[in-house]
């Protein structure tokens, strides 16, 4: 498909081939796990059955790279293509406001092998950029950030890390692929949890990495033996929910923004983390890289009980996981963060009273009414 076909048109058609037998409209689930090998050696593990494919010609399209690979869960994307860019001595410089997981498996995993890290706020590049090393070998970051929703200037980053022939991931689950195309600004690689906006329902497992052929095809010689990849059945799934995932995304940037406003309005609201409210401090640098849309994710603090406040909730379900159609709202002190003392999290600017709000594809009105008693 043509490169000018606009991201609307690509999330239905692109990897979409249908029915060869039949002449169905959609494609088929490919599950058979042998395939004559006389043409193409096809396997499961081997990131390269026909479901596998559909998803990653779609996903790349989405995201302007080449190529890529599904996994059974963001985490399995995320490790196996730190695993593949790094050996034992090297150094990886990580952004220090990092998703949870992420940050847990640098602390137990990473030292194990011999591979040393930093975590380093990105808000003084200067600063960022003196704790890179001769043995730094990745920069991995993650903007909008969860759950304060920071922004991370992602062309700043890149010019440092190439300086310095570093190769960049970023994890840009929380932008998704309509909102920010990160290989446009030149990261490197792009990961993915696919469980959140790209299956979008609440309802799949998964996780991506979209990239150059040249590093997906390094990244695949370690996803080969790491065993992560995900089943036709989901990968099925996963294409199916990408064909609406624009629609969807357009519909949760534009509910979060009013969400944003309207809270911020609010007398029993506290402080509103938002990148695309003008008082967000990188709201310029936001409005650059994320020319799709601010995303669905937002934040906010409630005066008095958060406790009592998520139980009136009627039609905001109080859930982790985030990037459904419903909205869902989580206590990032009782979840994502429920691991750090009062004292770190009051060092990263997370309060008692702070609640991350996934918005969905509601109808704006009733979710500000839904707000709006439980206040
Ligand atoms: C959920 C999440 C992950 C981990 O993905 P899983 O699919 O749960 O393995 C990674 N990064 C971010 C930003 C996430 O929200």
């Amino acid at each position: 498909m043509r490169k000018s076909v606009s991201k609307i048109t690509q999330s239905v058609h692109v990897g979409s081939f249908g029915d060869p037998l039949f002449g169905g409209v959609t494609n088929p689930i490919y599950t058979s796990s042998a395939y004559d090998y006389d043409t193409e050696v096809r396997y499961p593990r081997y990131y390269n059955t026909p479901n596998q494919k559909a998803v990653v010609e779609k996903l790349a399209a989405l995201e302007n790279g080449e190529d890529g690979l599904m996994f059974a869960s963001g985490m399995a994307a995320i490790m196996t293509s730190m695993f593949a860019m790094l050996k034992q001595g090297d150094h990886i410089l990580f952004q220090k406001d990092l998703y949870g997981g992420t940050h847990h498996a640098a602390l137990h995993e990473l030292n194990r092998y011999g591979i040393s890290f930093s975590m380093v706020d990105t808000d003084d590049l200067d600063k960022f950029e003196k704790a890179i090393r001769k043995e730094t070998k990745v920069i991995y970051i993650e903007t909008p950030s969860n759950p304060l929703l920071k922004i991370t200037d992602i062309a700043a980053v890149v010019k440092l890390a190439r300086k310095h022939g570093i190769v960049t991931i970023i994890d840009n689950t929380f932008a998704s692929p309509v909102n920010q195309n990160p290989i446009d600004m030149g990261i490197d690689i792009v990961t993915h949890s696919g469980t959140k906006y790209i299956g979008g329902h609440s309802d799949l497992c998964c996780g991506a990495v979209i990239s150059s052929r040249k590093l997906t095809a390094k990244i695949k010689e370690s996803a080969l033996h790491f065993g992560g990849s995900l089943d036709a059945q989901s990968c099925y799934l996963v294409e199916r929910s990408l064909k609406t995932i624009v629609l969807r995304v357009q519909q949760q940037n534009k509910n979060a923004m009013v969400l944003a406003n309207f809270l911020q309005a609010e007398r029993k609201i506290g402080n509103v983390f938002y990148p695309g409210l003008k008082d967000h401090p990188l709201h310029k640098i936001a409005k650059k890289q994320m020319p799709g849309g601010f995303g669905g994710m937002l934040s906010f603090e409630v005066k008095g009980s958060p406790d009592k406040f998520l139980k009136k909730l009627k039609m905001i379900k109080k859930a982790i996981s985030l990037g459904g159609v419903e909205s869902t709202i989580t206590a990032p002190v009782k979840t994502s963060h429920a691991k750090l003392s009062a004292a770190e999290r009051a060092k990263v600017g997370i309060s008692d009273n702070l609640l991350r709000f996934s918005v969905g594809i509601e109808d704006a009105t009733d979710l500000m009414e839904d707000i709006k008693q439980a206040l």
